[in-house]
């Protein structure tokens, strides 16, 4: 250590006159101030670090918790929650059996799981609140933007990418993780005879995701797109990650239909066909359905967990719209609350919202623009409207409705 007449410290740049220490390096001096704030971000450092490892710890709940905290976001679909918990349950345990029993012999095989149902049912918001109830990286994939390798688009291993990204490239955390596949049925086999044409963004996909369902180690780009050969990959194994897949499968009931009725023709089944509820056949969806609908049979086979969703009917958009704990209607209250103001929607008006939703056919996707068109201009005045109650009528969401013309839109 060294205190020349002259000298300063080389971070904050204090002569050695305003500091109590000043240490001499090679070529650079630091003094107490910033030795101690280093000290200090150092520390932050390595609580950071903690908490970060604190938050890797896989919570691993049991079914009927897994229930609950779905209950808090997700209305109705009890039959799909129950399903996807118990799945979840096994899959996570699966992976905590093989860390604390290496030599067992019985191999407890990967639950990936299907969800078949309408658009704006609940696919991805209960996929995504898995995730963050077991606190394990979530990612979103379309399959329709997967292509077969060498073609335009993406390659199937940009789904691992996107995994790596959302957990900030920690591997390990990304190897338990969960992606969601959504519109696997936009790549179905198109035609019964595969071999007619090339189906680069069909069965071709399809062949490609079955590496990564089954669980082998995939060298992924790191940020996505085409695999370069001067591009570093990282090897990423998928044996633990779960996958969930999502579709609508547009036109599966009359496949669940066909085979219903083709298994009630025989003797002893009289009494199932009478119990048959042709509303919603979508409850009987079969792997054999999925596969006649144009999923390759090694893909189904991938997917052992088939489960649907139901129609979202007026009472459960109703409870959508007011229920969950991030209910819209919440949100907007809350946005109100924060420029002091209290805010009243008629009940009227909720069943209003309802029935322009049902009309748009888009499950409860359609809730939330329905009800920015109406509250769009409360919200513009709010800062500036001196009421502090802002009360919303059937006749005023009606004009907001029709002014934002929603209808010739849907
Ligand atoms: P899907 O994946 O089935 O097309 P999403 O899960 O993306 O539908 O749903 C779209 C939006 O609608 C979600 O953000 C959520 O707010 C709402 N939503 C859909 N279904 C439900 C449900 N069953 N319970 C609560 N909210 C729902």
């Amino acid at each position: 250590m060294t205190k020349k007449k002259g000298e300063y410290c080389s971070f904050c740049m204090r002569q050695k006159s305003q500091t109590s220490l000043l240490i001499a390096g090679q070529e650079a001096f630091i003094c107490n101030h910033c030795v101690q704030e280093a000290y200090e971000m150092l520390q932050n450092e390595k609580l950071s670090h903690v908490n970060r490892s604190e938050n890797k710890e896989l919570t691993l709940l049991i079914p009927s918790e897994i229930k609950k905290h779905l209950d808090e976001y997700v209305i109705g679909q009890d039959e799909a929650k129950k399903v996807m918990a118990v799945a979840v349950y096994n899959h996570y345990k699966r992976i905590l059996h093989r860390t604390l029993n290496t030599d067992n012999q019985i191999e407890i095989e990967k639950s990936n799981i299907i969800m078949v149902g309408e658009t704006g049912t609940g696919k991805t918001l209960m996929a995504k609140t898995i995730a963050k109830i077991l606190n394990v990286p979530f990612c979103i994939a379309d399959a329709t933007v997967l292509t077969e390798a060498g073609y335009v688009g993406e390659d199937v291993e940009s789904v691992l990418s996107r995994l790596l990204q959302v957990s900030n490239f920690d591997v390990e955390a990304a190897e338990k993780g969960i992606i969601f596949i959504d519109e696997i049925d936009k790549i179905s086999r198109k035609g019964d005879n595969p071999s007619i044409t090339r189906d680069v963004s069909g069965e071709g996909v399809q062949q490609g995701l079955l590496k990564l369902l089954e669980g082998s180690v995939i060298h992924v780009p790191p940020y996505g797109g085409r695999k370069h050969p001067e591009q570093k990959m990282i090897n990423v194994n998928t044996q633990n990650i779960l996958f969930i897949c999502g579709g609508a499968f547009d036109g599966i009931e009359r496949k669940i239909s066909e085979r219903l009725n083709k298994q009630s023709i025989g003797f002893k089944s009289d009494l199932k066909k009478h119990k048959i509820d042709n509303q919603n056949l979508l409850q009987y969806v079969s792997p054999q359905d999925l596969k006649n609908f144009g999923l390759i049979p090694e893909l189904v086979g991938r997917l052992p967990v088939v489960t649907h969703l139901n129609p979202l009917d007026a009472q459960a958009l109703r409870r959508i719209l007011t229920e969950p704990r991030n209910a819209i209607l919440k949100q907007y209250t809350e946005l109100f609350r924060l420029d002091q103001k209290e805010l009243i929607i008629e009940d009227k008006v909720i069943d209003f919202i309802v029935e322009k939703a049902i009309a748009f056919k888009l499950g409860a996707r359609g809730l939330r623009s329905i009800c920015e068109a109406i509250m769009n201009d409360l919200m513009y005045s709010s800062p500036e409207n001196p009421d502090t109650i802002i009360r919303v009528t059937l006749s005023y969401a009606k004009e907001r409705f029709n002014y934002a013309r929603l209808d010739h839109a849907a």
